[in-house]
């Protein structure tokens, strides 16, 4: 697959602020091994495809009518899968889906966003949200993270109260550096909030703290979510995506979990009907195989310590590589590649794809099968020999 050139005719009344933007996303080049957008690199199952075929095939004849724009059973689904995963019941009130974790972040920058309105983030983070913040007219500031990439709070709390956002927007595990927060950092970040007035709002209105944990499955067994402190602060959302440990990425279906306040406001916003039929159907037959969808997330885990441990005993020129900790399913490594696009190139060559992101002299691979990972390692020994 590749994409066209995207060529704008000059006649065209595109927005001003919009003149000379790209499209965003990461290359979709076909290669044998492609480690570069954070997938689960297992297909689901013949079982959990037969589910889906046969709760399309159900719905299929009422695809002349509208969907539940509320897609109650879906938010139902939502509510059981959390119960499971993190401990914690939360009412469908509590739970919002849309196409993908990409839309509940627009959504929730068109809600809370706006002219003369800001939102804070801490960098590096996900390169998407400065895109949310331009297509909704928000503001987009950054404090930054500790040289290894954990929050420095300290800075960000500063940040608050300077800057007096309506969003703080926080990844958890962070992408692409994989960091994870521990849920000290999101209380005392909420703790920040609480007595901030957001500039230019009424008296009282304070800040959203949203915390986006697309990857949380792959966290240390045991460490808690933040979900954990939705019931005590009506000012946190937690989104979070069937895209990654769901291996459900081209379904498209994120959701978000928030206060139900939170949930109306997101419901103000959205498209009628923006989450389709079969949509809701294919993640109701995901959600009934929840255990096979998660079958290798523990698999998964091992293979990104394994992988982290391989890469230190990596050189490049004479230094072991650096890796980044990662509660995650990619690993952030190098440090001190001086020439990314050399290393990005020697691998294509060899038919694997990463991705050349995140700060200067690091790049970002995601844990692919065991085939895929020797392969990746054959390459990256390969590529490395030649560069020095
Ligand atoms: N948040 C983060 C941090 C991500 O890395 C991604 C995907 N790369 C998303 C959100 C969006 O994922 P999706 O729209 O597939 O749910």
């Amino acid at each position: 697959m590749s994409a066209t050139a995207n060529t704008i005719p000059a006649y065209l009344p595109l927005r001003n602020d919009l003149i000379g933007e790209e499209p965003y996303g990461a290359p979709q080049l076909d290669v044998p091994v492609c480690l570069n957008v954070n997938e689960n690199p297992y297909a689901p199952d013949p079982a959990v495809c037969e589910a889906i075929a046969r709760r399309v095939l159900e719905i299929a004849p009422t695809l002349n009518r509208y969907p539940d724009r509320e897609h109650i059973a879906l938010r139902r689904a939502f509510s059981d899968y959390i119960a499971r995963e993190s401990g914690v019941r939360l009412d469908v009130d509590q739970l919002w889906g849309a196409n993908g974790s990409n839309e509940i972040m627009l959504q929730l920058f068109q809600a809370f966003g706006g002219p003369g309105r800001t939102a804070l983030g801490a960098d590096p983070t996900y390169s998407m949200y400065p895109e949310y913040a331009r297509d909704t007219f928000t503001g987009w500031r950054l404090a930054h993270r500790n040289p290894d990439f954990t929050l420095d709070l300290d800075a960000l709390v500063a940040a608050i109260g300077d800057i007096r956002p309506s969003m703080v927007l926080i990844t958890s595990p962070n992408n692409p550096t994989g960091t994870p927060l521990p849920l000290e950092d999101v209380e005392r970040v909420l703790d920040a909030c609480r007595d901030i007035q957001v500039a230019g709002a009424a008296d009282g209105v304070r800040p959203i703290v949203v915390i986006d944990e697309a990857y949380v499955e792959f966290r240390t067994p045991g460490t808690p979510s933040a979900v954990e402190l939705i019931e005590r602060h009506p000012n946190l959302a937690v989104s979070r995506t069937m895209s990654k440990a769901f291996a459900f990425a081209g379904a498209r279906v994120g959701y978000l979990a928030a206060s139900k306040g939170i949930i109306d406001c997101m419901r103000i916003v959205r498209m009628p009907y923006h989450l389709s039929a079969v949509t809701q159907a294919a993640a109701l037959a995901a959600f009934e195989h929840t255990d096979e969808q998660l079958a290798r997330v523990d698999h998964l885990r091992q293979v990104r310590e394994d992988t982290a441990a391989w890469l230190k005993t990596q050189t490049y020129q004479g230094e072991p590589l650096q890796v980044a900790e990662s509660g995650s399913n990619f690993l952030l490594f190098g440090g001190r590649f001086d020439d990314r696009d050399a290393i990005f190139d020697g691998l294509l060559a060899r038919g694997v794809l990463i991705r050349t992101v995140g700060p200067a002299g690091w790049m970002r691979v995601c844990m692919g099968t065991d085939e895929e990972m020797a392969h990746f390692r054959d390459a990256l020994v390969e590529t490395l020999r030649d560069v020095e």
